[in-house]
């Protein structure tokens, strides 16, 4: 019998009702059943829920926005110590800071940083959680000018292995600070709040445009060549959906005017001329809201990454063809996002988030509706990734692969000594622990 004493918060266990909800992330390839789910309203939910793991020896996992690419914000048998809601926040005006709690998820936060006239660059899907986005670096539209979302981050609160509720900032746990930029979730402890600088915001420009699939390899050529040089204002991605399955597109958020923006693309305009093209000049919280679409409650996928730290050779790109030309299903696709800017202007070594000097990073996925798809598409993706590794190097901890066998140097590189060693620091039991958590050593 579960002797659930000592638990505080919305306790869910498999008899409540809504525990087939409760129990569900995102990715709903993935079906656990953990023991009993805690919703934290306050960090001493969090804190009583780490004791009672301690004491119960009960493993555990922390969620936010239950987007991990692998579920492991999820665990059969064990406790989920879910963090959303942790909604307290407070602006500073004065030196344009936020204090959020752990919760938030991403489009709400920009939309109450808007009401401010500020952003925190971060991610394009609407519900990711801010804790695993942040811990894992944090990519999107405003990157190339703001950086990672990690890189705004200025103090995280987190309760430890013992219980205890600390403090990391640059006057106190530097050595922690340094490893929620980038280090990845749930390795160190249960991040309760998290303080970040944010940057005034009011119009963009958004761009889009598309070509035929037969003009894939020219048009990746001239977009690597361009994308990750071009003025940091702009940040580009590239989408590449397999043949048959639409245009190539390219699209991008640009901070300034439109009129700017018209000469900053031209080199890729004239380059390739597009069968269409469009530019927008809106507000950025319009231009988030357009990007992410409606929100959806899940998806069945598997997806993965790598870095590109040089252009994709004719060799590369014709490995990226082929397999873009025998996608199994129907919606597969390839994206590259564009580095450089605000992103390479930080030292590797100087926060736990590795990879600074890609030109771009490839984000291989594939979607199904129905199980007996599964298994190909699984295939395509690892054969994809795999046959691009002689033209890549890493991979981004924020798309997790539990294919890459290899995956703490991949996402880590250099830095993983040191988040080992930060890691026997703060939790030398390993209570905070997952298939793809930074080991002691
Ligand atoms: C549809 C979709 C779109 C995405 N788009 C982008 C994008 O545009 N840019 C980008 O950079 N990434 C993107 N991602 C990836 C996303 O950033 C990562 O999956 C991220 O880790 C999700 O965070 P989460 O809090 O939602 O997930 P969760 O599954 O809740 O958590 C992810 C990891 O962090 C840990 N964790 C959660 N909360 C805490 C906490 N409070 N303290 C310590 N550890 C914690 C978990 O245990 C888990 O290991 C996308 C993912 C999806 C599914």
């Amino acid at each position: 019998m579960l002797n659930i004493g000592g638990l505080s918060g919305c306790i869910i266990l498999p008899s409540s009702p809504c525990y087939d909800e409760a129990r569900q992330d995102y990715n709903s390839r993935f079906n656990k059943y953990p023991k009993v789910i805690v919703y934290c309203n306050h960090t001493k939910d969090v804190v009583n829920a780490v004791l009672w793991a301690r004491r119960e020896q009960m493993p555990f996992r922390l969620r936010c926005g239950g987007h991990s690419y692998e579920a492991y914000s999820l665990i059969n048998c064990g406790l989920v110590i879910d963090v959303s809601g942790l909604q307290a926040m407070t602006y500073h005006k004065e030196n344009q800071t936020i204090q959020i709690g752990a919760g938030h998820r991403l489009l709400p936060l920009y939309e109450t940083l808007w009401n401010e006239g500020v952003t925190l660059p971060g991610g394009t899907c609407p519900t990711v959680g801010i804790s695993g986005q942040t811990l894992g670096g944090g990519y999107g539209y405003l990157s190339r000018i703001f950086g990672m979302t990690c890189d705004n981050l200025l103090e995280v609160e987190m309760v430890t292995a013992q219980g205890t509720v600390i403090c990391a900032n640059e006057s106190q746990n530097i050595d922690l600070l340094w490893a929620c930029r980038g280090g990845g979730g749930g390795s160190f402890g249960a991040i309760t709040s998290f303080l970040f600088q944010v940057h005034p915001i009011g119009n963009v420009v958004r761009f889009r445009m598309t070509w035929e699939f037969s003009s894939l390899r020219n048009v990746v050529q001239v977009w690597q060549a361009w994308a990750p040089f071009t003025d940091p204002r702009l940040t580009s991605l590239m989408a590449l959906p397999s043949k048959n399955q639409g245009d190539l597109r390219a699209s991008g958020i640009f901070v300034g005017t439109e009129l700017e923006l018209r000469q900053i693309i031209s080199p890729l305009l004239e380059a390739i001329p597009p069968k269409s093209v469009e530019f927008h000049t809106l507000s950025w919280l319009e231009a988030a809201k357009q990007i992410a679409g409606s929100p959806l409650r899940s998806e069945t996928f598997k997806s993965t990454s790598a870095y590109a730290y040089t252009p994709l050779s004719d060799a590369a790109l014709d490995q990226l063809t082929d397999y873009l030309q025998n996608a199994p299903g129907q919606a597969n696709v390839v994206s590259l996002a564009a580095y450089g800017g605000a992103i390479s202007q930080i030292p590797v070594q100087a926060t736990a988030f590795a990879h600074r000097q890609p030109l771009f990073l490839i984000h291989y996925q594939s979607y199904w509706a129905k199980e007996s798809d599964a298994d190909k598409n699984i295939r395509w993706i690892e054969g994809f990734r795999s046959s691009m590794l002689p033209y890549t190097r890493g991979a981004y901890q924020n798309y997790a692969d539990s294919l890459i066998l290899d995956w703490s140097d991949a996402y880590f590189g250099e830095n993983l000594n040191r988040l080992m060693h930060i890691k026997r620091k703060y939790d030398p039991d390993n209570l905070f622990c997952f298939e793809q958590s930074i080991p002691l050593g």
